[in-house]
C-alpha cells in the first residue's frame, strides 16, 4: 500500500500545524512514529485516503460516527441547515425539538444546555456543580479523559487517592490541587478519598462505563456506591457521557445501567458528526446558570442549527428499530473472531466488549482499570495497528483506544477484519 501522498502531506502540514496534527491523539508518535494516513473521503462503513486506498474504519472519529460516514439522513439535514442559514445568534425551534429528544432519552436532563464540544460540556458541569455546592474540590477517576480544560488535566500523584499535580503545562498547580484523582473500579480508595476530602468536594466526575483506556466497565455495585457517598457528602455526581451515550442504547450509559447522576455532560454522537456539546440535570441544579442563575456559560455558536439539526437526524436513524442489536451483532463476531484467531497464534490479548465497541489489549491479564490498561504492551499494539492499516483496517493509533462498530458495517465487513487480524497474528507470532 502506497502513503505517498499522506507522507507528502504530513510534510506540509508540519510546516504550519503544529506536529502537522489538530488534535494529538491523530498522531503516530505512540505506534512507532510515521506520517498519520490523511483521509479526502468517506462513505458508509469506509473511508478513502489521499493515495486512493479504501479502508474499513473502526476510529469513527474517536465515536461520533456511529451511523457511518455521510449517512443520507444526516446529509440531508445538514444540507437543509446550509440552505437555510448556519447561525442566528437567536432561539430556534430546532433547539427546543432536540433538547425535548434528549430529555426524553435521558431522563435525569431534567434541563438541558448545548454547546459545542464535549471539553466545553465537561467543564461547564464541574462549574455548575461547584456553584450548587459552594465547595471547589472534584474527584475523579486515573485514565478517565474528559476534555482539555485545566481542571480535568490532572494526573494523581502516588498512593491509592491523591491530591492532584497537572497533567500538563499551563495548568497552573492552584487549580491541580482541587481535583483528587482514583484509580476506578476501587471501592476502597474512593470511600478512603470521600472519608479524607468529602467535606469539601464539589463533584464527582465519572465516565460510567470508561471509553478512554479502552471499553472498561465498572464492576456490581460500583456506581451505585459512588452515588451513595457522593450525596452523603452532600456533593454532585457528574457523568462524563460524552463517549457512551447513544452508543449502547438509544439513551445514556445511565439508562443501560439504571443508576441516575446529578449532571450528566454530552458531546460526539449527539451532533451527528458535526461540533457539540451538551449538559443537563436536575432542573435545582440547573437553575445555577446564567440567566436565572450565578453561574456563567455562554457561547456564540451553542445551539447552532447545522450542529442541531445534524444531531436531531442522527438520533432519528438511532432510534429506528434494530440498531443497537446491530452493533452488539456485529460485536460479538468480531471479538469472536479475533479471540479465536489470538487462540490459534498464542496471541497475549484481552478483549473488552461492550455491543457495538471493543478493545484489544495486547495483555493475558484483565484490564479494569487505568493501571492496567497502561502495562499493556504498546510495542506488540503499534506493530499490530500497522500491519491492520496495511491490509485497510482503520483503527486509532492507540494501545487502548476503542474500535468502533458503526450501523454501516456488515458481516462482510466483519470477515474481512478476522481476516487481517488472522494474518496480522500470524505475523506477529513470528516474532514473539
Ligand atoms: N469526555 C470524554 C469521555 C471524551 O472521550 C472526550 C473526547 N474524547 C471529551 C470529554 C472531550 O470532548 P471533545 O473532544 O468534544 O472536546
Amino acid at each position: 500500500m502506497q502513503h505517498n501522498n499522506s507522507e507528502r502531506l504530513h510534510e506540509e502540514a508540519l510546516k504550519v500545524i503544529v506536529g502537522g496534527v489538530n488534535s494529538p491523539s491523530r498522531s503516530y508518535k505512540a505506534v512507532g512514529g510515521g506520517a498519520p494516513v490523511a483521509m479526502e473521503r468517506g462513505q458508509g462503513a469506509y473511508f478513502f485516503d489521499v493515495d486512493g486506498n479504501q479502508y474499513i474504519d473502526y476510529l469513527a472519529a474517536y465515536g461520533p460516527i456511529i451511523t457511518g460516514h455521510a449517512h443520507p439522513h444526516i446529509t440531508k439535514a445538514i444540507t437543509k441547515a446550509a440552505e437555510t442559514g448556519v447561525l442566528y445568534g437567536t432561539p430556534t425551534p430546532h433547539e427546543v425539538t432536540f433538547a425535548k429528544m434528549l430529555q426524553e432519552a435521558i431522563p435525569s436532563m431534567e434541563k438541558v444546555r448545548f454547546m459545542n464540544s464535549g471539553t466545553e460540556a465537561v467543564m461547564t458541569t464541574i462549574r455548575v456543580a461547584r456553584a450548587y455546592t459552594g465547595r471547589n474540590k472534584v474527584i475523579k477517576f486515573a485514565g478517565c479523559y474528559h476534555g482539555h480544560s485545566d481542571p480535568v488535566l490532572v494526573a494523581a500523584g502516588s498512593g491509592p487517592s491523591t491530591l492532584g499535580t497537572p497533567d500538563s503545562a499551563g495548568v497552573p498547580a492552584v487549580i491541580a490541587a482541587d481535583v483528587i484523582t482514583v484509580p476506578f473500579n476501587d471501592p476502597d480508595a474512593f470511600k478512603d478519598a470521600i472519608e479524607k476530602w468529602g467535606a469539601e468536594i464539589a463533584a464527582v466526575l465519572v465516565e460510567p462505563i470508561v471509553g478512554n483506556f479502552g471499553i472498561v466497565e465498572p464492576i456490581k455495585g460500583f456506581l451505585e456506591l459512588i452515588n451513595e457517598y457522593t450525596h452523603n457528602a452532600g456533593a454532585l455526581v457528574i457523568y462524563d457521557e460524552v463517549i457512551t451515550a447513544f452508543r449502547f442504547t438509544y439513551g445514556g450509559a445511565q439508562d443501560l445501567l439504571g443508576v441516575q447522576p446529578d449532571l450528566t455532560a454530552l458531546g460526539k454522537i449527539i451532533g451527528g458528526g458535526l461540533p457539540i456539546g451538551a449538559y443537563g440535570g436536575k432542573k435545582e441544579i440547573m437553575d445555577k446558570v446564567a440567566p436565572v442563575g450565578p453561574a456563567y456559560q455562554a457561547g456564540t455558536h451553542a445551539g447552532n442549527p447545522a450542529s442541531v439539526l445534524s444531531g436531531i437526524a442522527c438520533l432519528e436513524v438511532l432510534k429506528q428499530k434494530g440498531v443497537y442489536e446491530h452493533l452488539d451483532r456485529l460485536g460479538a463476531l468480531l471479538e469472536k473472531g479475533i479471540a479465536e484467531t489470538a487462540a490459534t497464534h498464542n496471541m497475549p490479548i484481552t478483549i473488552n466488549r461492550l455491543k457495538g465497541a471493543l478493545t484489544v489489549y495486547f495483555t493475558n491479564e484483565k484490564v479494569m482499570n487505568y493501571e492496567q490498561a497502561e502495562n499493556t504492551d504498546g510495542e506488540l499494539f503499534g506493530k499490530f495497528f500497522k500491519l491492520m492499516v496495511e491490509q485497510g483496517i482503520m483503527l486509532a493509533p492507540s494501545k487502548y483506544e476503542a474500535w468502533f462498530i458503526t450501523i454501516a458495517h456488515t458481516e462482510e465487513n466483519i470477515e474481512a477484519t478476522i481476516h487481517a487480524v488472522q494474518n496480522a497474528f500470524e505475523a506477529l507470532a513470528k516474532e514473539l
